[in-house]
């Protein structure tokens, strides 16, 4: 169980006083310069001791496939599609990566349903402090895009199969692609990406077949496939109490065919992964309703329309946008500092409490 720490809680209130009144002070070049000391001190730190360098940037709302657990009617336009331009994000990544940030992951809705994702990948890339640029994606377009997002500066790479049996992944996504994304998968691997990742929501009509199928796909591929447990959103409550089944199944099935659990790097972030000396690739568990889930917690979000959230059940936002209009990163960093304060413990999911999300799309997940 998390504590609160009281002395890197006052370290902290000292550094956000300092950025307030540097981003008060108007006087950006100064401002700056502190930000970089600040930066290279890598101290973006809550009350709980946990550090963030992870951004997660939704670029978008707007998704082209149906997953049956996220958007089973499609992508619905409730409001105008008013998502972060090309100079907001690049203004917003600066912010954050004086803020100690060092990767950030595009996602969204389908991040590559927007035409001018390559170009977000390079600004986002050239950021000074930005080492690792990450993109989630359902992988329609690309093995015909990812040469280019490659060079144009995209190091990680995400990709969401739920299942290797191509009629079931039709059945889950409303799209029959499966061998279209692996090829983009494969045509990853093939570019030298520092790391290509599948994600699998784990639904309970699947296991343990899914399980067979996702092995011997690691068996030659250098890749991780990371079984996600469902979550609870507010829009999938009667689909979550049909398909839900618990993380202990995959470890249970795991172990008992000798696959262990691999020392975890520091940012590993929530996932455990599993190898296996049999096999090249590593399968993963990220079980959000497991003890200690949150413990870990090393990022933060923003939506595509500009509002820091703090965790991906929680309620409200901060907004940043009305800051991205023009070069003003020490009062996004002061707003930002300021905000983290109240950033909670945990998820209140074990208690059915998905906060504001409806849906994954609507913040990335
Ligand atoms: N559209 C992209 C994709 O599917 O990869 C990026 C956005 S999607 C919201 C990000 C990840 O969240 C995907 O791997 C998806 O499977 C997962 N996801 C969505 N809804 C979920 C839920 N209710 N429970 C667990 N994972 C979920
Ligand atoms: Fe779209 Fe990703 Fe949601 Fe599937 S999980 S509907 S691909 S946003």
């Amino acid at each position: 169980m998390l504590a609160r720490r009281p002395g890197s809680a006052t370290q902290r209130a000292v550094r956000m006083n300092a950025v307030q009144a540097l981003s008060e002070h108007h006087d950006p070049a100064r401002a700056v310069g502190q930000l970089e000391a600040e930066r290279r001190a890598g101290n973006l730190v809550d009350g709980f001791g946990r550090r963030f360098y992870y951004l997660r940037l939704s670029v978008t709302e707007v998704c082209n496939f149906r997953c049956s657990y996220c958007l089973p009617d499609g992508f619905l336009k409730t409001a105008p599609l008013s998502f972060l331009g090309i100079e907001e994000i690049a203004r917003l990544t600066r912010a954050f990566a004086l803020l100690g940030v060092a990767k950030v992951r595009l996602t969204g809705g389908e991040p590559t349903v927007r035409g001018d994702i390559g170009e977000i990948i390079a600004r986002v890339a050239a950021t000074p402090g930005i080492d690792k640029v990450a993109m989630t994606t359902n992988g329609w377009n690309l093995h015909r895009h990812v040469a280019a997002w490659r060079a144009a500066g995209l190091t990680n790479l995400n990709i969401s199969i739920d299942d290797l049996d191509a009629a079931t992944f039709a059945a889950i996504t409303g799209h029959d692609r499966l061998d279209q994304v692996v090829a983009g998968l494969d045509a990853a691997l093939a570019l030298g990406m520092r790391a290509v990742k599948v994600n699998a929501v784990l639904l309970k009509a699947s296991v343990p077949e899914s399980f067979d199928r996702f092995a011997a796909f690691v068996k030659a591929r250098p890749i991780a496939v990371r079984f996600i447990e469902l979550m609870r959103t507010g829009d999938n409550v009667d689909y979550f109490a049909a398909n839900h089944v618990s993380g202990a199944v995959l470890k249970a099935w795991l172990e008992a065919r000798g696959w262990s659990a691999r020392p975890r790097a520091f940012d590993d972030g929530p996932a455990i992964e599993y190898e296996h000396p049999d096999y090249v690739g590593r399968i993963g568990l990220i079980a959000p309703y497991g003890a200690g889930f949150c413990d870990s917690c090393n990022r933060l979000r923003v939506t595509a329309r500009g509002k820091l959230r703090l965790c991906l059940f929680g309620e409200g936002g901060v907004d940043l946008r009305d800051l991205l209009t023009d070069d003003q990163p020490g009062a996004v960093v002061a707003r930002v500092t300021a905000a983290l304060v109240g950033k909670s413990a945990g998820h209140r999911l074990h208690e059915g409490h998905s906060g504001d999300t409806r849906h994954l799309a609507q913040l990335g997940g």
